[in-house]
């Protein structure tokens, strides 16, 4: 929208809008991309920045499945966005270390980019989901706008119970793409090729470092 006139100078003073996607990434997948870009365009993001957690919480227990180092994510977000404009690493969750909580990233990225700035969490919608025993929900959800991205598998947010603390978040439908890093890691670990799932350069980063496989190189 074109502003003009005596309002303009007042409204002239474009906010920021960031979007924020925080995730395991083990690996950085197409769906992550999408989720992204859907969301970008829609809601015409400056930017959207992608966080790696230190220790994703949600994984540290009962899953029997070791998650790759912060240096391999990092440098597996690093390859899929260096060519993607708007798209950026955040290394702020890496950078506090321990466990990775929301909370704290949006409210790192508050400090750092300051009130006039809009800060959208993206969540897919199973995170949506389980966003009630992440750590103070209510409070992320006070610091920040919601964004949640359709996922297959998964409930729409108008379907959520009053008092579940993403009952506000916009939707947005976006591409709907089954994939997921779990099942990326266990084709890799059963030889199958995963070309069309993850960006050829984090392709050929899996491969070169031995991710993923039964007897790592
Ligand atoms: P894993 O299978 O290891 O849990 P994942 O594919 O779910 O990996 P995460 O790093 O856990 O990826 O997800 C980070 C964020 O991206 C979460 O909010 C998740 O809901 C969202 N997301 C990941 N894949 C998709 C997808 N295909 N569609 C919609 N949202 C997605
Ligand atoms: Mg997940």
């Amino acid at each position: 929208m074109e502003l003009t006139g005596a309002n303009s100078s007042r409204v002239g003073r474009i906010r920021s809008r960031i979007g924020v996607l925080g995730g395991t990434f083990d690996p950085i997948h197409n769906g992550h991309l999408a989720i992204a870009a859907a969301v970008f365009n829609v809601l015409e993001l400056t930017s959207v920045l992608f966080v790696p957690a230190a220790r994703p919480w949600m994984k540290e227990s009962g899953s029997g499945y070791g998650v790759s180092s912060i240096d391999h994510r990092i440098e597996m977000v690093k390859l899929a966005t260096e060519r993607r404009e708007g798209f950026y690493l955040s290394t702020v969750d890496a950078d506090r270390g321990g466990s990775s909580y929301s909370v704290d990233t949006i409210s790192d990225l508050r400090e750092e980019y300051g009130h006039a700035t809009e800060l959208l969490l993206i969540l897919g919608a199973d995170a949506l989901e389980e966003l009630p025993r992440w750590r103070e929900p209510e409070r992320l959800a006070s610091m920040c706008t919601l964004v949640c991205v359709g996922r297959p598998g998964s409930g729409l947010p108008e379907d959520l119970p009053a008092d579940h603390p993403g009952r506000d978040a916009q939707f947005v439908s976006g591409p709907m793409l089954p994939i997921s890093a779990t099942d990326i890691r266990a084709r890799v670990a059963a030889g199958m090729s995963i070309e069309g799932l993850v960006g050829a350069s984090v392709g050929a980063y899996i491969e070169r470092h031995g991710l993923y496989r039964r007897d790592p190189a």
